[in-house]
């Protein structure tokens, strides 16, 4: 292994030099009690930064088991040391001066969520510690400045290594906090299973965020609190006893007038299947880890997808049990879209009629009688509810504002007022009973019957021979690969743009090795999200190092992702 000061040596050689000769101190060096890796070196000043990662050995960075060994409570720690890390660079980034992007020491921004990310990695049984980061190596013009990189890697960096990776130095008290949330949290999702709930919603839980703009809670916001006909108690191995709303399996519905909170909870519940920080307000809102959010979504392609469940018989003839089109309607993209969720495996959808398409949703017997049902393609979403969750077991947790007709099929009515839950279930069927049953006179629905999965794809084109496609994220909002852009804007529980970015090293690796015309798109998704679970994230992306702002997405996000890849065939 070659020391720090033979980084010093090539330092003191380069200097003044033309900015390519930075290259040469590209590899590995023992800075003490860690190694400082320099993974990638930046062409120019002015492009992408270089790519540098820390190692620490497991016995020096003395993390203790039980918050290394268990994947929760290790991601939870991962979590905590790039905030810490992040905090620390902050104070010297740009520090070093120079032209472009000379001086920048930057590591992952994590959000509200607890995200698995390549920017740092600790392995079980050693506890092994590693840090990705990116640092502008500094210059004049195009000139080395060699001196202020030697400030960086020699003086800030150490600071904030030992700062932070280091359990001596770290704040024990907190990490200890975090890893107990992440073990409660655990302890949660557990328990929902067991006691048949979909999701659960914690008295004291801060649900409205500070802005549109904003992840952060909401000041002064009304606090949540279960009504006491839904209100279950959790015993946790930490917060102890927790009392708070419990969603059941089946189908629940949440209205209330305008403005009192509705999409707020169920927002709330989208992101639920996702760990949070402390003092997010969403800690102990814990939801169904399968759930998907199911909404309209015009004008995404749909490939081969089977939604005879819902659209049948086409004024122009296409074949619904294998519905292709490049600019879906409302309808038909919603209809995708769940079909799609039920193939990704998930338990639980969660609607908002603010984002549904009414005819998907819904269908007025006045509508009924003046538009012949053999001239409506559409078995609204209503018909299908109990069924989906009798049959195939998914429950549905629907926010109605408008639509009266689906206390009929409710199992569950949730009133919020001001903010606050209500259950009003008994009240809900007494006023529906007393309205004439629109349901009544119409001639029972056939049951659907499961939709076909088996979805093959090639890998298009472009395709599989191409092995320097290129990868461009856009936010959360999409992802191009190899100039073929995947809109992910409407998958609403894609909660960080590293996410959107593995997705796009996914539909690579997926098109270069997994595709081939023989698998289903579902055990490709699966073989993706396998991958990175067994492998960590870095298995999809084999460049010669790996990139430092990746964050592991669900199965469901990755079902999703491919699902809109217009490249395939
Ligand atoms: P709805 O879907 O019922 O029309 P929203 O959920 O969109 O209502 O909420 C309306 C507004 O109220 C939003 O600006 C939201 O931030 C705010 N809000 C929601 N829940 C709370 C709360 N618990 N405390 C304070 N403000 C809230
Ligand atoms: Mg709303």
């Amino acid at each position: 292994m070659k020391q720090s000061e033979d980084l010093q040596e090539i330092l003191r050689r380069i200097d003044h030099k033309g900015y390519p000769a930075y290259k040469d101190t590209a590899g590995a060096y023992q800075f003490g009690d860690y190694v400082l890796s320099i993974d990638h070196v930046q062409g120019d000043p002015f492009a992408s930064p270089s790519k540098v990662s820390i190692h620490v050995d497991g016995k020096r960075a003395g993390f203790p088991a039980d918050m290394t060994e268990k994947k929760h409570t290790r991601i939870a720690l991962a979590d905590a040391l790039v905030r810490r890390f992040g905090k620390e660079a902050e104070q010297y980034s740009h520090k070093a001066k120079g032209s472009g992007k000379s001086g920048l020491i930057a590591v992952s921004r994590p959000g509200q969520e607890v995200l698995e990310r390549s920017a740092c990695e600790i392995t079980p049984g050693s506890g092994d510690v590693l840090l990705r980061l990116e640092v502008g190596f500094p210059a004049n013009g195009r000139t080395i400045h060699a001196g202020e990189l030697s400030k960086i890697l020699f003086r800030f960096l150490p600071e904030c290594v030992h700062r932070s990776l280091f359990y001596k130095n770290a704040d024990k008290k907190h990490l200890q906090a975090v890893r107990e949330l992440a073990e409660d949290q655990f302890e949660i999702r557990t328990q929902l299973g067991q006691r048949g709930l979909v999701a659960f919603v914690a008295d004291g839980a801060v649900l409205p965020r500070e802005s549109g703009v904003s992840d952060r809670p909401m000041k002064q916001a009304v606090a949540f609190c279960s009504p006491q006909s839904m209100a279950v108690e959790l015993e946790l191995p930490y917060a102890g006893k927790i009392r708070g709303m419990g969603i059941p399996q089946g189908v629940t519905l949440i209205v209330g007038g305008g403005y009192h909170g509705k999409s707020t909870l169920l927002k709330a519940l989208e992101r639920g299947v996702y760990n949070h920080i402390a003092g997010d307000g969403r800690e102990y809102v814990i939801t169904d880890d399968t759930a998907v959010k199911i909404r309209a979504e015009d004008g995404r392609s749909i490939q081969k997808t089977d939604i005879s469940m819902f659209i049948n018989g086409l004024p122009n003839g296409k074949d619904t049990k294998s519905f292709v089109t490049e600019d879906a309607s409302g309808s038909t993209s919603q209809a995708a879209n769940v079909i799609e969720a039920m193939e990704a495996g998930t338990r639980l959808f969660l609607i908002d009629e603010d984002t549904s398409a009414t005819n998907f949703m819904i269908r007025d017997e006045l509508m009924a009688r003046v538009v012949h049902p053999k001239m409506e393609p559409i078995t609204p979403f209503i018909d299908r509810v109990e069924e989906l969750s009798d049959t195939y077991g998914i429950s549905t947790i629907l926010v109605a504002g408008s639509c009266g007709s689906y206390f009929y099929k409710a199992s569950h009515v949730i009133q919020m007022m001001q903010y606050q839950p209500e259950e009003i279930t008994e009240l809900a069927k007494q006023e529906a009973g007393r309205f004439a049953d629109i349901t009544k006179d119409k001639p029972a629905l056939k049951p659907a019957g499961k939709p076909e999965f088996h979805r093959v794809f090639a890998p298009g084109k472009k395709g599989s021979q191409n092995d320097r496609m290129k990868i461009k994220g856009m936010g959360k909002d999409a992802v191009s690969v190899d100039r073929d852009t995947v809109e992910l804007r409407y998958v609403e529980q894609l909660v960080d743009s590293e996410q959107t970015m593995a997705l796009g090293y996914m539909v690579k690796y997926a098109k270069q090795h997994l595709f081939d015309g023989k698998k289903d798109i579902r055990t490709v998704a699966r073989l993706l999200a396998a991958l990175a679970e067994e492998k960590g994230i870095g298995a999809v992306c084999e460049g010669r190092y790996l990139p430092c702002n990746l964050a592991v997405p669900r199965v469901q996000e990755i079902f999703a992702c491919l699902n809109r890849c217009r490249s395939l065939v």
